[in-house]
């Protein structure tokens, strides 16, 4: 067998000792009771950061699987685009959608913000348990669509501080603004020479306030309109991100 058809797990807190590690939890209990692996049994093991391994099942134990790495087979290749979503937090089913769609995408990372519009505010320990819940989600998205390394998931911020630290990023930077009507995101990147980065930002459902969009002007995004159509906030993000790939990034075979 070789290692292409091997099945693979991906271990964010991934601790080796002396060849082996010991699984738990979730992964473990896909291995052993859904799939019903046992000893002996290949597969590879992915750390979540692009390191990846082909190990063995050692031993399966209640909630526990220990492996044995074999080797390393190296690092993913890095990703010929980065994209970031700048994103307002949503109501939580379509936040919980949109983060798993625009994974599977291909997004690099997810930097979820509050901003004047926006409908949900969380906080505290209910803010802590959501951020599980989203990077959870983009584990399992990438589990699921062979991704080698998740979707970042940034903790929440307000938007104005979310800008200060996106208005260095590379690349192209654009804000997506249903009521802009001198410049619509196709033309832009069509004119644009592609980047290996670009950073889009969506709003809540209540969408920006027209300060917002001058102060996100004024740190380097451009306001941009995706046409006629007003799209909720999950459906613009995963357009957003689908496109960019369509027109700059991997879309595409090879
Ligand atoms: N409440 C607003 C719409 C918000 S839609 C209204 O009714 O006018 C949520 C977010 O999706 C917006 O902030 C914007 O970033 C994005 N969006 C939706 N449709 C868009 C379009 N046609 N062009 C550009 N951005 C769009």
């Amino acid at each position: 067998m070789n290692d292409i058809s091997l099945r693979r797990f991906l271990v964010e807190d991934l601790e080796i000792e002396s060849g082996f590690c010991v699984i738990m939890g979730r992964e473990a209990h896909h291995m052993s009771r859904v799939l019903r692996m046992g000893r002996g049994d290949a597969l590879v093991l992915l750390d979540g950061k692009g390191e990846r391994f082909l190990a063995e099942i050692q031993s399966v134990s209640r909630d526990a699987v220990k492996i044995q790495i074999k080797k390393s087979i190296g690092h993913a290749p890095p990703s010929a685009l980065e994209i970031t979503l700048f994103q307002a937090v949503i109501k939580s089913a379509s936040m919980d959608y949109l983060i798993q769609k625009t994974s599977e995408l291909g997004v690099t990372r997810i930097s979820p913000f509050f901003s004047s519009r926006s409908v949900v505010r969380l906080k505290g320990d209910r803010q802590r348990k959501k951020i599980n819940r989203w990077r959870e989600i983009a584990h399992s998205a990438a589990k699921q669509c062979d991704r080698d390394i998740p979707a970042e998931i940034r903790p929440p911020e307000s938007f104005e501080k979310q800008l200060v630290s996106f208005s260095k990023a590379p690349g192209l930077k654009v804000i997506l603004w249903e009521r802009e009507t001198s410049r619509d995101l196709k033309d832009l990147l069509q004119k644009h020479e592609p980047s290996g980065d670009f950073t889009g930002m969506v709003g809540p459902e209540g969408g920006f306030t027209p300060e917002e969009v001058s102060t996100a002007q004024r740190a380097g995004f451009i306001p941009v309109s995706m046409g006629s159509r007003i799209l909720r906030a999950e459906t613009a993000s995963l357009v957003l991100v689908a496109i960019v790939q369509y027109e700059w990034g991997d879309l595409r075979m090879g």
